[in-house]
């Protein structure tokens, strides 16, 4: 018997997920913060999940923390919904609103869990593409897409092209369609203060906002995402979620991150201003183009790309993210913003490698 002939149909051709991780000196593939945080920052973290007791099961819907999400953004705690990492509640919309009829608009290139979620979940996806060069969205047609859907997401900033979403486009699809509207915004600390949109939720109801802690907050490995919802909306997440997927340290974590997330505000500043650096030395290449991010990463088109990465890792030991082989992405690498070192360490490399390839 082939186990796989007994899979629903919908999971055909799925394979277990494998981020081609080669452990690296300098690893800049998967936009996590590489900075080392604030000692107090660490210490309020580690001294909260030592305190947790781990014989008893979680609060499922994270009650403490909610309430502290809550008050970050202004909105009542039932607005609020805890999952584990932002991927747990993208699964989980799809679940709850997708579904055969229920169909999911993006704007690739983008997020690509978005169209998997869709699939495993029988949703069909329906891609409105970003022009090629500029990576900017056909405004027009993604509202016309989103009359016949159920949910649309828009990324901002968006992974990986590093721009943010108009506001007006946001109010556009609110006003003239009944779609739900996700704005993914995991990366939104890096953009300038007020390009956050949860404050709008509380006044519209089929706006959606998901943050998590595992790109500013440095904590991707906790698995800690959060969605600002409508109340309706957290209540039937809150309904078909696996109860106990956030768990007693990642709860008791993430509240002393959020309690102290002052602290990491020189870390974010940092960042931001690396890379602009970043951007300014790799556009300087020739041959490279990089386009202007509001994120963690910047992605950039380089001539040989596949192979200037590979020699990355094998002679540099540098990991940087290939979307070369990806629609729309041909020929880009997506580098993640780390340490001032590790930024001059991929621009020293990267130009010589460039200049060897090209
Ligand atoms: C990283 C990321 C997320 C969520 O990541 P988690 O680690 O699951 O919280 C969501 N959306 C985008 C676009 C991301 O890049």
């Amino acid at each position: 018997m082939n186990v796989l002939d007994r899979v629903r149909p919908a999971l055909a051709g799925f394979e277990p997920y494998d981020p081609a991780f080669t452990p690296c000196r300098i690893n800049l593939s998967a936009n996590e913060n590489t900075h080392e945080l604030p000692e107090e920052f660490l210490a309020a973290v580690r001294a909260a999940m030592a305190r947790v007791p781990l014989n008893r099961y979680p609060d499922p819907m994270s009650g403490e923390l909610r309430g502290a999400l809550a008050e970050r953004h202004g909105v009542s705690p039932r607005h609020v919904c805890v999952g584990n990492g932002g991927d747990e509640l993208l699964f989980n919309l799809l679940f709850a609103f997708g579904g055969p009829g229920h169909a999911l608009v993006t704007c690739p290139p983008d997020f690509a869990e978005y169209a998997n979620f869709a699939k495993m979940c029988e949703t069909e996806c329906v891609a409105v593409w970003r022009d090629p060069r500029t990576f900017s969205i056909d405004v027009d047609a993604l509202v016309a897409a989103a009359r016949e859907a159920a949910l649309v997401i828009v990324t901002s900033p968006n992974n990986p092209t590093g721009d943010l979403v108009d506001p007006a486009l946001v109010a556009r699809l609110l006003d003239e369609t009944d779609a739900l509207v996700l704005v993914d915004e995991a990366y939104v600390e890096f953009a300038p203060s007020g390009s956050s949109m949860a404050g709008l939720v509380a006044q519209n109801p089929r706006l959606m906002v998901l943050r998590t802690l595992s790109k500013a907050f440095g904590m991707a490995g906790v698995r800690l995402g959060y969605l600002v919802a409508d109340p309706a909306v957290v209540d039937m997440l809150g309904a078909i979620r696996q109860i106990y997927s956030v768990d007693v340290v990642a709860q008791a974590a993430a509240l002393a991150a959020i309690r102290n997330r002052a602290l990491l505000e020189p870390v974010v500043e940092d960042i931001v201003t690396e890379r602009g650096l970043l951007a300014e030395r790799l556009g300087a290449i020739d041959g490279v183009t990089v386009w202007p991010s509001e994120a963690n990463f910047v992605l950039a088109r380089v001539p040989g790309a596949s192979v200037v990465r590979a020699r990355l890792r094998d002679e540099h030991s540098i990991l940087v993210r290939d979307f070369s082989y990806a629609r729309g992405l041909e020929g880009c690498l997506r580098i993640s913003v780390g340490t001032h070192d590790e930024n001059q360490a991929v621009i020293r490399a990267l130009s010589a490698l460039v200049k060897e390839e090209s």
